[in-house]
């Protein structure tokens, strides 16, 4: 049974249904859709993958809109026939905003909603469109009893592509209550803009120096739920990158997931404020379903692998992932350049593996554990991506204020444009670099917009390195003084 609900489509599929649904003459439409599911940890999200459009006849509007059994009985079959869930959605005309189910739309839709299961082996998913400012409802249709099938409302719909654009259930996720500690940052992009972005649940994957600055940027913006990835601990040859990380974290054996917890914690504004660390990684099967919850991700990680699995959560379960990456030129042991990039993963924009931030075959590499054999780093290049090990802070500063900004341009849409491509910054010149154009052709990725569950790959599975450092940080923990040390500093921390 589906308890967390939400819906999300392409950019290109909103604009097909706004098409259709809203009317010259100010009347009711409808329309059929096929679905997929993705399913993450606690939230299964309904992927609409087509409208399947009615033909001459197969609808009848007058005032309000109805549709013939030969039109739900076409859609029905074709759902069946491509192993999808069949959707149902219809306008309102003059309607604003999260539409709730009236009690004409629920006998409606109750009317159909078993033959729909019957067909299809899925849940009917019902939608309403306002047509007014082009905002979305949403419902599941499931079996509570024999004959009996009731509605769990969904969290949001979420349109994906070059905006990412909301409508949020106020009801489940209610508006957060305004304070002074955002009066700045409202003032930037108005109450509304902040409402949506406060209620998006953002995951940040990799909590290294980059992701650190992320967190605690998204934290202090007021975003009231974050998700962070990472299964490192603390070392000391992080402590010139790692914003808050301390000598203390390294001597306690802290891991990196807990630190930007604990330390997002206090420098959030939303009052009801949630950081989720997971211990995991992104391609464990466990940290897939976690980050599959997400609505945007912030990918901060420099492995191949990672980087895939991310490419995929993109396209086939429509989840932008915002990345970003720092290469610095020092050969000789002499700074010569740094660049830094940023772009977002999404239908529409060009993917991570069109873009050239991780080559194919070394995810399979990753996967075999040869990227954690110093033999195998020691035969790449020397100026191979993968072999450098530079970085300095500052420049983590600017990767991340550049992810940053991709992030806000892509919910907020300064100036009306919420796209403007991917970004290349180079250090020595001072230039910046655009791409503003799609995935090649025949791109895997781009292909398999929207399968959710059902893409044709594994790109999860055991990750040796990362159960290490768990195992690791198990054992040191189990000695009691260090587990005793760790308790009293977590304690003086909560009451500073
Ligand atoms: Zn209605
Ligand atoms: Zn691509």
């Amino acid at each position: 049974m589906i308890t967390r609900f939400s819906v999300a489509m392409t950019g290109d599929t909103a604009q097909d249904l706004t098409d259709h649904l809203r009317r010259a003459d100010g009347q009711e439409d409808c329309a059929f859709v096929l679905w997929r599911p993705s399913t993450g940890a606690t939230r299964t999200t309904a992927l609409l993958t087509a409208v399947v459009h009615p033909r001459e006849g197969e609808r009848i509007v007058r005032g309000t809109v109805d549709f013939t059994s030969a039109y739900f009985l076409r859609a029905a079959t074709l759902a069946a026939e491509h192993g999808c869930g069949l959707g149902f959605i219809h306008a309102h005309p003059k309607g604003h905003g999260w539409q709730r189910l009236n009690t004409i739309d629920y006998e409606a839709e109750a009317s159909f909603a078993a033959q729909t299961q019957v067909i299809t082996g899925r849940p009917l998913v019902g939608l309403t469109f306002a047509a007014a400012d082009a905002g979305f409802g949403a419902r599941i249709w499931q079996q509570q009893a024999p004959r009996h099938y009731a509605p769990t409302e969904a969290e949001s719909v979420r349109v994906v592509g070059g905006r990412l654009a909301v409508t949020l259930n106020n009801r489940l996720l209610p508006v957060p209550s305004v304070t002074n500690r955002q009066l700045r940052t409202v003032s930037a992009w108005g109450q509304a803009a902040q409402d949506d972005l406060a209620r998006l649940h953002v995951g940040v994957v990799g909590c290294g120096s980059v992701g650190m600055l992320v967190v605690e940027a998204l934290a202090r913006t007021g975003i009231q739920n974050l998700s962070l990835f990472d299964f490192d601990t603390v070392e000391e040859l992080n402590l010139d990158r790692l914003l808050h990380a301390t000598i203390r974290d390294v001597r306690l054996h802290r891991d990196k997931a807990n630190l930007a917890a604990r330390t997002s914690r206090r420098a959030a504004t939303a009052p009801h404020f949630q950081a989720t660390p997971y211990e995991l990684s992104v391609v464990e099967p466990a940290g897939f379903a976690a980050a599959a919850d997400c609505d945007v991700i912030f990918s901060c990680v420099d492995r191949p692998w990672p980087r895939a699995v991310l490419n995929l959560l993109a396209y086939a379960h429509l989840i932008p992932v915002v990345d970003g990456g720092i290469a610095v030129d020092a050969r000789g042991g002499r700074l010569r350049g740094a660049e830094w990039r940023a772009h977002i993963a999404a239908p529409g924009r060009a993917c991570l593996e069109c873009l050239g931030q991780y080559d194919p075959a070394h995810v399979q590499a990753e996967r075999d554990g040869s990227l954690d054999d110093p033999a195998y780093i020691t035969g790449l290049p020397a100026d191979h991506p993968l072999r450098r090990k530079e970085n300095v802070f500052v420049f983590s500063t600017s990767a991340a204020a550049a992810q940053l900004n991709q992030f806000v341009t892509m919910t907020t849409a300064p100036g009306g444009i919420a796209d403007t491509g991917a970004h290349l910054y180079h250090l020595t010149t001072a230039t910046l670099e655009h791409r503003e154009d799609g995935c090649d052709t025949g791109c895997p990725y781009d292909g398999m917009r929207t399968l959710g569950d059902d893409a044709p790959v594994t790109v999860t599975g055991p990750h040796p390195a990362a159960q290490q450092a768990r195992d690791a940080r198990a054992r040191t923990v189990r000695r009691w003084p260090l587990r005793a040390r760790r308790a009293v500093d977590d304690l003086l921390h909560r009451l500073r």
